[in-house]
């Protein structure tokens, strides 16, 4: 598989410093996110942006939607997308609002989505839910003969990737750092973290049935 930004339209081109070439920043972005967006183009020329859930199976990501929805259609059809996975670590307050700025883990994955049937669909069924809840495959009811009819399933190969990572301090305009006003603004980061709350019993959930262990492990970060 070529390497995060190998190709030419995946070099980092602007600010190159945050552009990361390693496959195992690839994995690890995907793997710590939970939402992915899929570029879609329709018949009329129109973008659309979809977020999904989604999960890493190798060198795959996989998401599903409705049979019934015609961007998902087009996507199983052979349009060419661009997904991402954009995990925001905090924000970076410099001296400036231009040189103001966000911590973050992105991943860009470009090409062209097969749509999977069969056991190979059961799987991606799977690995999406284990992706997101961890543990629920083996409790929850699988999908119904009707339900899959009613799923699209799309596998996209990791092979045109590229990842950025921006890390640390804000980067501030040397002028500014000697400025007798502005170097004494206060310049810093302010991490921002993504975490599971209590868990909340639905109205119709007999109350004896306690939360499971393997929910109430769910973290992240
Ligand atoms: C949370 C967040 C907020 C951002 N806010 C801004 C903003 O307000 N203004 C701004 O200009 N930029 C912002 N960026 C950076 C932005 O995503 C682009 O990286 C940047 O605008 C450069 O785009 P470019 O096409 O000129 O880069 P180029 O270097 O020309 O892009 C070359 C290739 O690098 C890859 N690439 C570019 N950006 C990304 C990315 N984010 N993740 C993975 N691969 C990428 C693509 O494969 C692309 O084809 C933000 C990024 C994140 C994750």
């Amino acid at each position: 598989m070529p390497a995060p930004g190998s190709t030419e339209r995946t070099r980092g081109r602007r600010i190159p410093e945050n552009s990361v070439t390693e496959t195992a920043a690839l994995h690890h972005v995907l793997d710590a996110g939970l939402v992915a967006h899929v570029a879609v183009v329709d018949e009329i020329g129109q973008p659309f942006v979809l977020p999904v859930a989604y999960a890493r199976r190798g060198e795959q990501v996989l998401f599903h939607g409705s049979t019934g929805s015609r961007l998902f259609r087009g996507l199983a059809a052979g349009q060419p997308t661009c997904l991402t996975v954009t995990l925001l670590d905090g924000l970076v307050l410099a001296r400036s609002a231009f040189e103001s700025s966000m911590n973050y883990r992105a991943v860009m994955v470009l090409g062209v989505a097969t749509q999977l049937s069969g056991d190979d669909e059961l799987d991606a069924l799977a690995c999406i839910t284990e992706h997101l809840l961890p543990g629920r495959w083996l409790e929850c009811r699988h999908p119904s003969a009707k339900e899959r009819a009613a799923t699209l399933t799309l596998a996209l190969d990791l092979t045109e990737c590229s990842v950025k990572i921006r890390t640390g301090d804000p980067d501030d305009d040397p002028a500014d750092l000697v400025d007798p006003i502005y170097s004494r603004i206060w310049a810093g980061t302010v991490p921002l973290s993504e975490s599971f709350g209590t868990p909340v019993r639905s109205d119709d959930c007999f109350a004896d049935v306690e939360v499971p262990a393997y929910v109430a492990r769910w973290r992240r970060s």
